[in-house]
């Protein structure tokens, strides 16, 4: 069993975060560290999240068996493998093709088949398999992307870091019910920035 440092979680969501060897999503220069609760560096300038703000942004959407989930931002591809562990279908948007293409190569060899990595914007959301039970976006934005929105299914839940890029976000967590939408700050935090760039 592997211990994941001082991160509190449902039992579901903890057992998610133990099947999934994060050691195998970052570089051979951190390995020693793949366990503890910090964020490590992916390469490209990017960044894994620690293991606690995985572990909150994965239990913040509720992930049912059944679920369809969205990510922008697969890095590593480390978050959309915790949710595979959870739900019937991940779709992850990379904006950095060698980023994509690493993750996608790494999910296939861990035997995670219900993710699916894609090279693009995912600001416009993925609109062939929308609408989503979840969206989760991994990079911070000062706004929630429209197209995110559309795709998100009644009942359905959002988590993105929203504010100043390059400073501090909020973490937001969406909810759209019947009643309409309910919107939540749940926590600071200090994401990397959305990016338009294809590159
Ligand atoms: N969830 C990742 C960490 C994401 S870091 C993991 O578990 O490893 C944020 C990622 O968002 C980076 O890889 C960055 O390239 C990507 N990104 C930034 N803007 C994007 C956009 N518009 N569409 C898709 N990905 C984007």
């Amino acid at each position: 069993m592997r211990a994941i440092t001082g991160a509190p979680m449902t039992e579901k969501v903890r057992r998610a975060m133990e099947a999934v060897p994060r050691h195998e999503f970052v570089p051979d220069s951190v390995k020693p560290q793949a366990y503890d609760n910090r964020p490590l560096p992916i390469g490209e300038m990017q960044t894994i999240s620690q293991p606690l703000i995985v572990a909150l942004m994965t239990q913040l959407l509720e992930p049912r068996l059944g679920d369809r989930i969205l990510e922008l931002g697969t890095g590593s591809g480390y978050q959309a493998a915790v949710l595979a562990e959870l739900v019937d279908q991940v779709y992850s948007v990379e904006i950095i093709g060698a980023l994509a293409d690493e993750a996608a190569a790494r999910l296939k060899r861990l035997g995670y088949d219900n993710v699916t990595v894609r090279h693009g914007d995912g600001t416009l959301g993925w609109e062939e398999v929308a609408p989503f039970d979840g969206i989760i976006v991994t990079a911070a934005g000062i706004e929630i992307p429209d197209a995110l929105m559309r795709q998100l299914r009644l009942g359905g839940r959002l988590v993105m870091p929203v504010g100043e890029v390059g400073g501090v976000q909020q973490l937001k967590l969406v909810e759209n019910r019947p009643e309409g939408l309910i919107n939540e700050n749940v926590l600071s935090v200090r994401f990397v920035p959305i990016t338009r760039d294809i590159r």
